[in-house]
């Protein structure tokens, strides 16, 4: 039987990342990944804020675009134009970034086994079984779970999570028709608290999609009448169609268990409101691998608790505000929608959305407009109550 000090299940972007992060710690360190090849299918929008640079490397290759902002849409098409002077995210190759975080996971002494299924954990004695494979067990003093959103390793001791279905599509229009530094976004109720995007990789081409709590056929639905009714996706020609799984926040989620951590999607770290999931994941796994490294030199498992801790500092308060904006957001019918976008135009709100909006960080804007008022002028006031109550 194999043993590390480190075995990661997952070789997806979060457990290649926390991968690297133990081994340049220098620990001995494996990773179970269950495919043959890394990153395919694609199964993201690829749209980061510019946090990322902060949280991970990222080099310029794998930016296939720039964006500066954002026209939101609603439902009968009150459109709110916002935008920074600088680009406030990146649109990437996600396929050949995933790859590149394996490689240099790989480069830093990581033991990546492809075609490795892991079909079991015994998180007490760190003992990882594996299906199909000639290697049957292999052990490690601490087990991070990062093998995405139906984990087997969160199964382990949670149950399993719960999910938005989301379908994508890569699109072609034939001729110059994106602002290629602006992505739309489309709200809708018949979606909510999903929501419609056209990302664009260049003036001709965009990724169009969309995530709700509905089954592929319904989203496969949705998204063709959404393309057939708006004039910048009007005759595009479909290049691929991408499905993929994206979990709901689970505040009662379990990180830590004996030997094991959870991490990424598997951790359902993923933010309420957006789905995006890669930067609180490259935080988190910034975080695991500090407490995972302190309790391999301690020889203390125990201490692994503290990544829950750090976790929760770190996240809560966020992520408690990005949940009831996106219970507020479901509960609103499309003339609600309506009457909130028209308000939010007539009272300015484009200015203050464009200084205090941000694609990670949602908190600060909630609060900016409850202290401007504006929140009371475009909600009903027990939905303005119950948001302002994050704040006492
Ligand atoms: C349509 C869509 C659009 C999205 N858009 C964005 C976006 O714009 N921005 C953003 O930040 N996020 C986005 N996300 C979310 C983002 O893709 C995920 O949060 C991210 O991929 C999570 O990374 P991960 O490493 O935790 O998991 P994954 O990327 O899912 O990787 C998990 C890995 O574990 C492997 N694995 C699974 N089970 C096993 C097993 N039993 N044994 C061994 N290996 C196993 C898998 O093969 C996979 O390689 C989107 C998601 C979807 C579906």
């Amino acid at each position: 039987m194999k043993n590390y000090d480190v075995v990661v299940v997952g070789a997806g972007p979060i457990g290649s990342t926390f991968a690297r992060s133990m081994a340049e710690n220098g620990f001995k360190v494996a990773i179970l990944e269950k495919k043959k090849e890394i990153g395919v299918p694609l199964q993201c929008a690829g749209l980061l804020g510019k946090k990322i640079k902060k949280v991970n490397i990222l080099p310029d290759e794998f930016i296939i675009n720039s964006v500066n902002g954002a026209f939101l849409h609603s439902p009968g098409d009150t459109v709110l134009s916002v935008s920074k002077s600088k680009p406030e995210a990146y649109v990437l190759d996600r396929v050949g970034y995933d790859k590149f975080l394996a490689e240099l996971a790989s480069n830093s002494g990581v033991d990546i086994f492809f075609n490795h299924k892991v079909a079991n954990v015994d998180s007490i004695n760190g003992l990882v079984s594996l299906k199909n494979s000639e290697i049957t067990k292999i052990s490690g003093n601490v087990i991070a779970g990062a093998d995405g959103h139906s984990s087997i390793v969160s199964r382990s001791f949670n149950l399993p999570a719960e999910s938005f279905q989301a379908a994508q599509y890569l699109v072609d229009a034939g001729e110059k028709r994106f602002k290629n530094d602006f992505v739309h976004l489309y709200v809708d109720s018949k979606i909510s608290p999903g929501f419609f995007w056209t990302i664009p990789l260049s003036e001709t081409t965009a990724r169009v999609g969309l995530f709700a709590d509905a089954n592929y056929q319904d989203l496969t639905m949705h998204l063709n009448k959404l393309i057939s009714k708006r004039p910048e996706l009007d005759g595009v020609s479909i290049l691929k169609k991408y499905y993929g799984v994206i979990p709901k926040q689970d505040s009662h989620k379990r990180l830590v268990k004996d030997r094991v951590i959870l991490l990424g999607d598997a951790a359902s770290q993923v933010k309420p409101t957006t789905g995006g999931g890669l930067i609180m994941g490259f935080t988190s796994a910034e975080m695991a691998s500090k407490v995972a490294s302190q309790a391999l030199e301690a020889e203390d498992t125990t201490l692994l608790e503290n990544y829950s801790k750090s976790y929760n500092d770190k996240f809560k308060k966020e992520l408690k505000v990005q949940i009831m904006v996106h219970k507020v957001f479901k509960s609103l019918s499309n003339s609600d929608l309506e009457y909130m976008f028209r308000k939010l135009k007539e009272e300015g709100a484009e200015d203050m959305i464009s200084k205090f909006g941000d694609l990670d960080t949602q908190s600060t804007l909630i609060k900016e407009m409850l202290k401007q008022g504006i929140i009371f002028s475009i909600l009903p006031k027990m939905l303005s109550r119950r948001l302002s109550s994050l704040w006492k």
